[in-house]
């Protein structure tokens, strides 16, 4: 067996070419150092992961075996932390939400908001329900309006 490599591609990520009983494949690099670390091929249901989430970064101690499972649970859990710069549509006062959060809201709210609070939201909906009643003073309706 003759493994040349790393080669990196221009996304930063590296792969190994192994020559093995004439025959040739590519092999990420992260997952080729994992195997030798471990002496196994990793099984149908494991992955390589990142820990830090780099994928440049194939340090052996940046690496571990995840199951699938786990590891898209770990990218849900990394998701929330993108997070981005909003002013509220209600208060006008500005905050920072999750975009995961903002993606659910923009669909519901169909494309008000985001809000920075519950109680902006609701407002802001209570009195889109008064102004649909034609200006009626609705009986549910008792906050502050900036109109
Ligand atoms: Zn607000």
């Amino acid at each position: 067996m003759k493994v040349y490599g790393p080669y990196t591609r221009k996304d930063g990520r590296q792969h190994v070419i192994i020559h093995e009983n004439g025959k040739r494949k590519t092999v990420s690099y992260p997952k080729y150092l994992l195997e030798t670390k471990l002496g196994r091929s990793l099984l149908p249901h494991e992955t390589c992961d990142h820990i830090d989430n780099d994928h440049t970064n194939n340090s052996l101690d940046n690496l571990q075996v995840l199951t699938r499972s786990d590891n898209s649970k770990k990218q849900m859990a990394f998701k929330p932390a993108e997070k981005a710069y909003f002013v509220c549509p209600e208060c006008n006062k500005s905050f920072y939400k999750s975009m995961r959060y903002v993606r659910h809201n923009n669909i519901t709210q169909k494309k008000a908001g985001p809000f920075c609070s519950r109680a902006c939201a609701g407002r802001y909906s209570q009195r889109l329900a008064k102004t649909y009643r034609g200006g009626k003073p609705n009986p549910r309706y008792s906050g502050n309006t900036p109109e």
